[in-house]
């Protein structure tokens, strides 16, 4: 398989309109769009970084895997994308070389995207993410 680049960083937050001040205001990146992934009840808004870009990540339902993030550990980086060439392929590599998968079969996350989670008991405690874009 081969990674390209880190794609995004994922953080958990309370809220986008709060945490957002501090992406642009502060740190004076551009809020390059926001979109809500109704079937993983979270709301992303997006802040490129030169080849890589911030993911700030707001749930839309008290029993969304960011909100229950948020209960367990509070505000703070979730996960860790990386872009791949071929999603499909890179799983199956992973899997036969024993990662724990939590997607066997890629899904769609936010700007069209084919993403997977890999376990984090596979990777010393980091939710790692692939991410394809075509
Ligand atoms: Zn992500």
């Amino acid at each position: 398989m081969k990674v390209l680049k880190v794609d995004h960083i994922g953080i958990a937050v309370s809220s986008i309109a709060e945490v957002k001040k501090l992406y642009t205001d502060i740190l004076g990146l551009e809020h390059a769009g926001s979109e809500t992934v109704a079937e993983q009840k979270v709301t992303t808004a997006f802040f490129p970084v030169g080849e890589s870009e911030v993911e700030l990540l707001e749930s839309t339902a008290p029993d969304g895997p960011i909100a229950k993030f948020l209960e367990a550990k509070g505000q703070g980086v979730q996960h860790i994308a990386f872009r791949v060439e071929n999603i499909e392929a890179a799983l199956e590599e992973l899997k036969a070389k024993g990662v724990r998968l939590i997607d066997e079969k890629p899904r769609k996350g936010a700007g069209g995207a084919k993403i997977a989670f890999l376990h984090p008991k596979s990777t010393y405690g980091v939710l790692v993410e692939l991410s394809q874009r075509d």
